[in-house]
């Protein structure tokens, strides 16, 4: 069984003690490549680092802390990804944060800086990783009134109905391990056609259980939806893995 976790942070400096054996223990658990989400200029340069260290294993997606509502911080990480575009999988996580950023103005700021990824990611041809905490409906209409066709919607917490159509506009959803227990993520899964999903850890957060996520627990995730949809766990890892490296273009 092959699978693919598809949004993580590897970067994060909670893996820096022991990065290599957290690869190696996602590889032994069937776990064959990992796409590493950057949210910063200095986390994407620190990520190059590391997918250079694990080639052919780890993969970068470069993005911006939705959060994170500075014009400096955002044309330095577009100038990172132009220099650095067939070094990259996607553009990501960018998106809105609606759970942080509750103020009107910032909103749309954050919407702004949101368009800037969009128009960026159609320039390059590259896959956009979706951050939409709390603001599902806002991001998934923003990215069709924008007309994006490659979106991957990470850990979506909004509502079947936009994910649905979202789906049927070719966006994929990448189901984390908090899936286990987390019924908006089950709920998710029942509604959506395994056509339209992957995986994901989304480490170190979003776990099966309390404490610190790593790629090795993807497994749970996969278990998960096998179970909501009464399928082989093989077809899920099969699957999802398919989506996943026709979506990145990764070969492995
Ligand atoms: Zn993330």
């Amino acid at each position: 069984m092959k699978l693919i976790d598809v949004h993580c942070h590897l970067a994060d400096p909670c893996f820096d003690r022991d990065c290599d054996e957290v690869v190696k223990r996602a590889l032994d658990s069937g776990v064959v490549a990992i796409v590493t989400s950057s949210q910063s200029l200095e986390e994407a340069l620190k990520t190059a680092e590391l997918c250079k260290r694990h080639r052919g294993v780890l993969y970068h997606s470069a993005g911006l802390d939705p959060c994170l509502l500075n014009e400096e911080a955002v044309l330095q990480v577009a100038e990172f990804i132009k220099r650095n575009r067939d070094q990259l999988v996607a553009i990501g996580e960018v998106g809105l944060d609606f759970h942080k950023v509750v103020e009107r103005d910032r909103k749309e700021k954050q919407h702004k800086i949101f368009s800037f990824w969009i128009s960026l990611a159609r320039e390059l041809d590259l896959p956009l990783v979706v951050h939409s905490r709390s603001a599902g409906k806002y991001a998934v209409e923003q990215l069709l009134a924008e007309g994006v066709e490659r979106v991957l919607m990470h850990a979506f917490d909004g509502k079947v109905g936009y994910a649905i159509k979202a789906a049927s506009r070719g966006f994929f959803f990448s189901i984390p391990t908090s899936v286990v227990y987390s019924q908006q993520k089950q709920k998710l899964v029942k509604h959506l056609p395994l056509e339209s999903l992957m995986v994901e850890t989304d480490s170190p957060v979003l776990g099966p259980k309390p404490g610190r996520n790593e790629p090795a627990n993807l497994h749970y995730a996969v278990e998960k939806i096998a179970e909501i949809k009464g399928i082989s766990i093989e077809k899920v890892a099969e699957i999802t893995f398919r989506n996943a490296t026709a979506f990145f273009e990764i070969k492995t």
